[in-house]
C-alpha cells in the first residue's frame, strides 16, 4: 500500500482524487488465527498494530461487530494528558504520551494530535494545595506540570470568569502543557491501516456471539460470520466487556457499564486555545478544529448499555460550563450523543492474562481510555505475544481487587460511577 505524503496529495488532487486506495481490506474471515482480538476500538486496533510491529506476530484479526469507530473510539472527546498522582498510572500514561508525540510518524497517518495544554482548575486554597501535590508527583517522574495563578488563567482564556463573586471563583491551576487532543476517528483509522499493512485482518460487521472452548482453555470464537478457531484470544470490548465476558461464563466482573454523554457548539472563532477541567463539577471543554466547542461532564450514574444519555446531565453540564464562561449563554448546542464506558471499581484499567487459559483480557477504561489508545496496545500486544505482562501494566492485574492492592487515583472506593 502506497504511503501518505505531500507526492501523494498533489498527484491525487492532479488526477481528480481517484486513485485513493481504501485504507485497509475487507477480507473473508480464515479458518483459525495465532490471535483473535475481540473489539475493533482504539484498544483493539492498536493491539492489532504492536503485536504485528513490536513482536512480528502478523496471523491476527481484529473481529468488530460494526463498522471501526462505530463504539468509545469513535465518541470520546479526545483529550490526551498523563497528569496522574498514582506512580503506576503516570508511568503508564507517560509511555502512551510519548508515543502520541510520534504516532502520526510512526503510522504515517495524521491523527492531529495537538500539545495545547489541559488545565485543572481550583476553587479553593485546599483543593489548590492538592493540584500542586499532584503537579509536584508529576515532575518527581519527569512528567511536565506547571501552577498557574489567576491571572495567567485570564491571559490564556480571556472569556473565564475569574471574578470574586463569581459561582466558584477560581484561586489557581496546574496545567500539563504537552497534553492536548487528537483526531478520534482518525486515530482508529490509523491503526487500522497500520495493522492491515502488516498483515493483520480486520473483520467487521462479524460479531462475537460465543466462545470455542476445550475443557477450560478458549480455542476460538463463534461469530455471526462463522466460528474462527485462535492460539489466542483477547477480549478489548470497552463498555461490552461484562456482556461478551459472560458469553464465556465469566459473570462476575469488577467493572459496570454507565453512560457518558458529550456535546458539541456550533462553530464559533477561536475561543479558548487549551481544554480546560472544572473543579467543582464535572465539565471539561476544548475547540475543535472546526470551531466547535467539545464539552462533557458527568456519567449518568445509572448502569446501562444504551448509547444515548438524558436531560438531567444535559442541563447540569450546560450550568457548569456557564459558570466558568458565562458569554457562552448565547452559544447553540449542536449535538450531543453518549458512549458506554467500562468503569472499573478502582478507576484504573484491567490489561492482563486470563481469566481462562488461552484468554486475555483489556477493559476498565472508565472514561480515559481513548489518551491510553497507544500505551494500552502496546502494553497488551506485549502481555499477549509474551504471556506475561509488560512492567507498565503489571499493576493492572484482575485479582489486585481480591488482593486489596487497589489503584484508586481518586480515592473513592469501589464506587464505579465515582472514578
Ligand atoms: C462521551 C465520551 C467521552 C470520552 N472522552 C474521553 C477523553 O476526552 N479522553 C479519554 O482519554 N477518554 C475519553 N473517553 C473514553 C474512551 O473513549 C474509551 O475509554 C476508549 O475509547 C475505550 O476503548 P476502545 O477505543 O477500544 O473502545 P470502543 O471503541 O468502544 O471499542 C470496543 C469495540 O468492541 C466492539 N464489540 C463489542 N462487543 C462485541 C462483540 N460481541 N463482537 C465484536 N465486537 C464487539 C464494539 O462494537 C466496539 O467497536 C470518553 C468516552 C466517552 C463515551
Amino acid at each position: 500500500m502506497a504511503e501518505y505524503s505531500a507526492f501523494s496529495l498533489l498527484r491525487n488532487a492532479l488526477s481528480g482524487n481517484k486513485d485513493w486506495k481504501p485504507a485497509w481490506r475487507k477480507p473473508e474471515p480464515k479458518a483459525s488465527y495465532d490471535v483473535i482480538i475481540i473489539g475493533g476500538g482504539g484498544h483493539g486496533l492498536s493491539t492489532a498494530y504492536y503485536l504485528a510491529k513490536e513482536h512480528g506476530i502478523t496471523n491476527v484479526a481484529v473481529v468488530e461487530k460494526g463498522y471501526l469507530g462505530s463504539g468509545n473510539v469513535g465518541r470520546n472527546t479526545t483529550a490526551v494528558r498523563s497528569n496522574y498522582l498514582l506512580p503506576q498510572n503516570t508511568r503508564f500514561y507517560e509511555h502512551s504520551m510519548k508515543l502520541w508525540e510520534n504516532l502520526s510518524h510512526d503510522l504515517n497517518y495524521n491523527v492531529m494530535f495537538s500539545q495545547r495544554g489541559v488545565l485543572n482548575l481550583a476553587h479553593t486554597p485546599a483543593q489548590f494545595d492538592d493540584l500542586a501535590r499532584k503537579g509536584n508527583a508529576m515532575r518527581h517522574l519527569d512528567v511536565d506540570a506547571e501552577l498557574m495563578s489567576v491571572a495567567e488563567i485570564k491571559r490564556l482564556m480571556p472569556a473565564i470568569d475569574i471574578s470574586a463573586n463569581a459561582r466558584f471563583p477560581i484561586v489557581g491551576g496546574l496545567m500539563q502543557p504537552r497534553a492536548g487532543t487528537a483526531r478520534h476517528d482518525a486515530v482508529a483509522w490509523g491503526y487500522a491501516r497500520g495493522a492491515d499493512r502488516r498483515g493483520v485482518d480486520i473483520l467487521e460487521n462479524c460479531e462475537v456471539t460465543g466462545f470455542l472452548r476445550d475443557g477450560d482453555r478458549i480455542t476460538g470464537v463463534v461469530t455471526t460470520r462463522g466460528e474462527i478457531r485462535a492460539k489466542k484470544v483477547a477480549v478489548t470490548a470497552a463498555g461490552s466487556t461484562g456482556r461478551v465476558m459472560q458469553l464465556a461464563g465469566i459473570d462476575r466482573l469488577p467493572i459496570e457499564s454507565h453512560v457518558l454523554q458529550a456535546f458539541v457548539s456550533e462553530s464559533l472563532k477561536p475561543f479558548i486555545d487549551t481544554v480546560v477541567t472544572f473543579g467543582m463539577g464535572h465539565f471539561y471543554m476544548g475547540q475543535s478544529d472546526k470551531g466547535g466547542l467539545i464539552y462533557g461532564g458527568d456519567l449518568d450514574g445509572y448502569n446501562s448499555y444504551a448509547q444515548r444519555g438524558n436531560l438531567p446531565i444535559v442541563e447540569e453540564v450546560m450550568s457548569e460550563m456557564l459558570a466558568l464562561f458565562p458569554s457562552l449563554a448565547s452559544a447553540r448546542m449542536l449535538r450531543s450523543w453518549a458512549g458506554v464506558c467500562d468503569m472499573s471499581m478502582d478507576g484504573t484499567p484491567i490489561i492482563t492474562t486470563g481469566p481462562l487459559p488461552g484468554m486475555y483480557l483489556n477493559c476498565g477504561w472508565c472514561y480515559g481510555g481513548f489518551k491510553a489508545t497507544p500505551a494500552s496496545g502496546f502494553c497488551f500486544a506485549h502481555t499477549i505475544a509474551r504471556d506475561e505482562p509488560h512492567e507498565l501494566n503489571a499493576a493492572f492485574t484482575l485479582d489486585r481487587f481480591h488482593r486489596g492492592i487497589l489503584i484508586d487515583e481518586k480515592g473513592q472506593g469501589a464506587t464505579p460511577r465515582l472514578h
